[in-house]
């Protein structure tokens, strides 16, 4: 796969990016009608310890580097977390995070309905990478170390593995 899109920001991305800022608008709706509780510990963001990998689109990936001007795929910290995570234990890149954070809250009156909210707002960035004919490449966020942490678990959370669902990895 090869979309250096970032070398020439063409009109086709920015639409495409634009789609997305409003798929993950919709979801910030519908989220707020639903309130999950999140007390922003950061807990999430440890991938060794929850035992799950972050796996994410092409066109959530892109709105990443084209938000902070680096390639990725972005290793995971020898503990096992994710290198956006500040020392405040707060998201540094939180407006362009990707879809499976934006999902994820451990409130437990959220949990069950995290499974369908995800498959429905992917399905969205699906239907806009097919109508520009950017490649789906569903692949782990944090690259190999995504894999090497679930490898390591130090324990497992009720957080359920954020696989493929569109798509293959590629
Ligand atoms: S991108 Fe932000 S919310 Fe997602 S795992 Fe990294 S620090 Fe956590």
């Amino acid at each position: 796969m090869n979309w250096e899109l970032a070398e020439s920001m063409s009109n086709e991305l920015k639409d495409a990016l634009s789609e997305l800022e409003q798929v993950y608008q919709a979801l910030d709706d519908a989220l707020r009608e639903m309130n999950p509780k999140c007390e922003a510990s950061g807990v999430c963001c440890n991938f060794r310890t929850g035992g799950y990998i972050l796996y994410t689109s092409e066109l959530e990936t892109e709105r990443v580097r084209q938000a902070i001007g680096e390639q990725g795929p972005w290793a995971l910290t020898d503990e096992g977390e994710c290198p956006f995570l500040s020392a405040d234990r707060k998201c540094s890149i939180h407006p362009d995070r990707p879809l499976g954070c934006r999902t994820y809250f451990c409130d437990p009156a959220y949990r069950p309905l995290e499974g369908e909210v995800y498959q429905k707002f992917i399905t969205r960035i699906g239907e806009i990478n097919a109508r520009y004919g950017i490649p789906w490449n569903y692949t782990p966020f944090h690259g190999e170390s995504g894999h090497e942490a679930v490898k390591t678990p130090c324990r497992g959370t009720d957080r359920a593995p954020v696989f493929p669902i569109l798509g293959q990895e590629s």
